[in-house]
């Protein structure tokens, strides 16, 4: 019914155009869609960034509409400890209805690639991660919702895909969780990781503990680079989230709407 997290050709690495995502959401039934495309800096200067320009961004979205998907425009931006000027220098381009908050990079490095697992065990590589994700939710303000949380336990190169689990890095992972709850930033859950590493990205129990820790605020995601994968999933998260907190929400000018399920 909803998924507001999608890639098209207008992030680096998307494959289909906008008009396609769209036709791909009404085909399967979902009422409203968000673009999320990528903004993430690199330190190197050498590494050209994944940012898109304005251009291609209001060429692709500002005349889409569809008579049964409603369209939101938003962005994915990739959180650093140190890029919090940055965002606030992005939300300047234009409105936004949505900003996803995410990480992809520790000390510099794509977690998804071998250089950053060399040298480390899974459990490793996993506390690791979740540390730069608390970094990033302790300094950052002007994201809506953290994407992704688990995302490590999908990447390319980890030895044996799998969630992360909760007990694991409990102490960490409640952290996470108060420091969102507490400045009113929600959680998403992202189906891509059902077929890459087995559950969701966090799985269900994540979100039971975020509404103990007094969390409100969640979304779902299909995390879509290309149309086959819009609305992936959306169901059976829609049916987890409806276990644990009887909704889901989506956005609208940076604005939570909450839709009972
Ligand atoms: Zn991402
Ligand atoms: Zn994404």
């Amino acid at each position: 019914m909803f998924d507001f997290h999608m890639h098209s050709l207008v992030s680096f690495d998307g494959h289909d155009t906008a008009e396609a995502m769209v036709e791909a959401a009404a085909k399967a039934g979902l009422k409203e869609i968000c673009f999320t495309d990528h903004i993430d800096y690199f330190a190197n200067t050498q590494v050209q960034d994944w940012v898109f320009s304005n251009e291609a961004y209001s060429s692709a979205y500002d005349s889409l509409h569809h008579p049964e998907v409603k369209i939101r425009r938003g962005m994915e931006f990739g959180l650093k400890p140190y890029n919090a000027t940055m965002l606030k220098e992005d939300l300047k381009r234009r409105p936004f209805d949505f900003v996803l908050g995410s990480v992809h990079f520790v000390d510099e490095l794509d977690v998804y690639y071998p250089e950053y697992w060399d040298g480390k065990t899974i459990f490793e590589a996993e506390a690791r991660y979740l540390q730069e994700v608390l970094d990033c939710v302790r300094v950052h303000e002007d994201f809506d919702v953290l994407g992704h949380l688990t995302y490590i336990s999908k990447c390319r190169a980890h030895p044996s895909p799998r969630p992360v689990i909760y007990a694991d890095h409990a102490e960490i992972l409640d952290e996470i969780l108060r420091i969102l709850a507490r400045k009113g930033k929600g959680m998403e859950i992202n189906t891509s990781g059902v077929d890459r590493c087995g559950d969701f990205l966090p799985y269900a129990p994540y979100f039971r503990r975020f509404k103990e820790l007094g969390g409100t605020i969640v979304t779902i995601g299909s995390d879509a680079h290309t149309a086959s994968r819009v609305g992936q999933y959306s169901d059976r998260a829609c049916e987890i989230l409806k276990d644990i907190f009887g909704y889901v929400c989506t956005f609208e000018n940076r604005q939570p709407i909450f839709h009972k399920l």
